[in-house]
């Protein structure tokens, strides 16, 4: 029997797991939408995963990251919990440990990280603004009624990119349909909203950090050569993307879960148990913390959100007592 390090990267869009071995070689990976209900998308990921490894892996310790990486650990009773920058760090050094700046892009939010002999030493995040994102991407594809999948190679074969402004969403869509309008070409067109995705997260999430190469690309947008390509020409530097650049974050997640060297048998049963979520408020003190309760079959099972411990021992006595 095989021993296995399960990492998984629940984001607000997708949801990422893997399996790795002792050696952090992948034996099992997957990708899918979380479809707002991380919950699903959860058990969905461990059903592909048990799929891929059958009998051969015993999951022996677990490891959650992304925006739900605490109810997502809850439920799992992962070893470690840790945030994206950690881990996306972790992953992309076990590729690239040479690596000095990250750029992450993900479907609603952005990363950069700044690395200096493997250490993070500089990081900025973007939660807030769409524009530099795949959600403004896709949304642009079907305004433009081209799979968002098709984007590269569109942008590739732009002979003048458009010039698009980028600062925000809405700026950029009047832009484009106004563009369209006056008669520049699909092509070119979209090799400009790459540009204009490069150029909002470089004076946005790269504003201030000094980028040094190497660089390695990673989340969902890192799969879209038009951006890979605007990356290159804006920056004048090599820009690496791992084929699984998609993945690094749930694999640095893994290997966190693997250094922890706690270890418990996991079983792919969770994924009959009903589990849910209700927000309550403490109401001991004027903080009135918003607390959020995981439930595994109708029992409190943790909560987080409190400031204190008094919090959360208040919200569990209400549950159980009620
Ligand atoms: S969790 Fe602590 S800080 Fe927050 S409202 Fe309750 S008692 Fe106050």
């Amino acid at each position: 029997m095989i021993k296995g390090y399960l990492g998984v990267d629940i984001g607000s869009i997708s949801t990422k797991a893997v399996v790795i071995d002792e050696n952090d070689k992948l034996l099992a990976e997957t990708y899918l939408w979380t479809e707002g209900d991380p919950i699903d998308a959860v058990k969905r990921v461990l059903a592909e995963i048990e799929s891929q490894i059958q009998s051969h892996v015993q999951v022996v310790s677990i490891g959650t990251t992304g925006s739900a990486r605490e109810l997502i650990g809850t439920i799992l009773e992962a070893q470690v919990i840790k945030n994206e920058i950690t881990s996306h760090a972790i992953g992309t050094l076990s590729i690239y440990p040479e690596v000095r700046t990250i750029f992450e892009i993900g479907g609603q939010d952005s990363k950069i990280i700044i690395l200096d002999k493997g250490i993070v030493t500089d990081y900025a995040m973007n939660t807030l603004c769409a524009a530099g994102t795949g959600s403004f991407l896709s949304s642009q594809s079907k305004r433009l009624g081209i799979a968002v999948e098709e984007f590269g190679s569109y942008a590739l074969r732009a002979q003048n990119p458009t010039k698009i402004a980028g600062r925000c969403t809405v700026f950029a869509e009047s832009d484009l349909i106004h563009k369209a309008q006056i008669g520049h070409k699909k092509e070119d067109i979209i090799a400009g909203l790459c540009r204009a995705v490069v150029t909002n997260y470089l004076n946005n999430v790269g504003k201030g950090k000094t980028i040094k190469p190497p660089i390695v690309f990673q989340g969902g947008v890192s799969k879209n050569p038009g951006v890979v390509k605007a990356f290159e020409e804006i920056t004048c530097e090599k820009i690496l993307v791992d084929k699984n650049s998609h993945l690094l974050g749930s694999i640095g997640a893994a290997i966190l879960a693997k250094k922890s060297k706690i270890e418990k048998l996991f079983s792919f049963n969770i994924r009959n148990v009903d589990f849910s979520t209700e927000g309550r408020e403490c109401g001991m003190c004027p903080n009135n913390c918003e607390i959020v309760c995981v439930m595994k079959n109708n029992e409190f099972l943790d909560g987080w959100g409190n400031r204190c411990e008094r919090g959360l021992l208040n919200v569990r006595n209400k549950v159980v007592n009620e």
